[in-house]
């Protein structure tokens, strides 16, 4: 009997949603380069123990979080302060498993704001949902958009996008129409646990369909490019966070290890791979991959940028979380040549954006905001693909929920966003059709 109820119990929990019951998030106050140190070799060994590194930052005066399972809150502490040089912490949540519970009753329970296109933007969803909300599009806005797809996942999804296009020609600044229009590439969800990005790329990608035509921003703005918007870019990484983990970050691959799956898609682009800010064991959460485009995703996404970068001029790759507004590079503190053209951009787009909710957003260079990350996504566009006005974007929140950001923030995040997004048009346009 005893067996049995043994053997059921192993056999739910293979197939469960994995449990963060009674997990801490922590938040450390790193005061020096010997504690950074320390923290960065730890993160190598830090899934043995089933801790988790929520935060990329490993630098001085920034805050890193951490999530702790309850068997290792004693020992890490214990570690934290195995020196006269202790590391200090706050417990920022007390229970990880009880947040995402409440969040997961809450998006069952509370009605959806049904709009007229009859999809809660107010809310996650899960791939499918995404990808029928896609077909909607082109069904409601025949005129202005159609699908597109970059290929197919490891585990064999559609990585399907949307592509919003006007009939119109682009002008320059005097009237005067130009023969070839530029284009801008937004994605969502390259980070699996990241959901705030796929959202907010539904909510923009919504209001400037709904608003063509009557906002004149707007209406000028979708008149000037043509947008390729990739809500969810790790398709398989996605839905395992629907599935089984809330908190998966990777791809879904295959490694060189039996159990460890999956690289760090933003790490593993061909462009400075692996020279730093990256890892080479696979049970990483920032596993670069067995050698560079070894993810299938990362492959067709550079493919589909490579041939259409004659009109591609502006990229951004939306993560979160953080609140910032990053350039090139990331695989060196060393800024690019054009650095001050891009982080004007950034600068428009922060102000755009604080003007809305008061929100604050930090911008500067991956490499100096946060730290060296090579193999990123962004170097590789700007570096390799000549997309100038190429962008990492880390929404909300600074931390209090992390990636577990509620749903009742979706819209706001979405609204300010779209806000710095229209500001950092303007200025693109300024000097791509000067
Ligand atoms: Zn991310």
């Amino acid at each position: 009997m005893v067996t049995f109820i043994l053997l059921g119990t192993i056999v739910s929990n293979v197939c469960a949603y994995k449990s963060y019951s009674k997990h801490q998030l922590w938040r450390l106050h790193v005061e020096n380069n010997e504690q950074v140190a320390k923290l960065l070799e730890f993160s190598r060994i830090a899934h043995l123990h089933d801790i988790n590194f929520w935060s990329e930052e490993f630098r001085m005066n920034m805050p890193i979080d951490i999530s702790i399972p309850p068997e290792a809150i004693d020992s890490f502490s214990e570690y934290l302060s195995s020196n006269d040089d202790k590391i200090k912490y706050d417990v920022v949540m007390n229970d990880i498993g009880a947040v995402i519970d409440r969040q997961k009753l809450l998006h069952k329970l509370r009605p959806s704001t049904f709009n007229a296109d009859d999809f809660a933007y107010d809310k996650y969803h899960t791939l499918e949902d995404i990808h029928a909300w896609i077909d909607k599009m082109v069904q409601t806005y025949p005129t202005l958009a159609s699908t597109f797809t970059v290929g197919q996942s490891y585990e064999k999804r559609d990585m399907k996008g949307l592509k919003i296009s006007s009939s119109k020609l682009a002008t320059k600044r005097d009237g005067t129409p130009v023969n070839q229009k530029k284009a801008v590439w937004w994605d969502g969800g390259i980070h699996a646990r990241e959901w705030i990005s796929p959202a907010t790329n539904i909510f923009i990608a919504h209001t400037l369909l709904s608003n063509y035509s009557k906002d004149p921003t707007i209406t000028h703005l979708v008149d000037q490019f043509d947008y390729y918007i990739l809500p969810v870019f790790n398709v398989d990484g996605y839905a395992y966070t629907w599935s089984k983990d809330r908190l998966w970050r990777k791809t879904r691959s295959k490694t060189i290890i039996p159990l460890c799956f999956g690289a760090d898609p933003n790490r593993n682009w061909d462009y400075k791979w692996c020279e730093g800010g990256a890892s080479r064991d696979p049970c990483s959460d920032t596993y670069c991959g067995g050698k560079p485009f070894s993810e299938i995703e990362t492959v067709q996404v550079s493919k589909f940028i490579g041939a259409h970068n004659d009109t591609i001029v502006h990229y951004i790759n939306f993560h979160s979380y953080s609140q910032l507004w990053m350039t090139p590079w990331g695989y060196t503190t060393k800024k690019p040549d054009q650095f001050k053209l891009q982080d004007d951009g950034s600068a428009a787009a922060v102000d755009a954006l604080g003007a809305v909710f008061g929100t604050q957003y930090v911008h500067g260079n991956i490499g100096a905001t946060i730290y060296v990350a090579s193999g990123n996504t962004v170097d590789w566009t700007s570096g390799t693909a000549n997309v100038t006005f190429s962008y990492a974007v880390e929404l909300r929140d600074t931390g209090e929920y992390g990636f577990l950001l509620p749903e009742d923030q979706i819209i706001p995040t979405g609204q300010e966003t779209l806000a710095g997004e229209l500001a950092l048009l303007k200025y693109i346009e300024g000097h791509v059709y000067a």
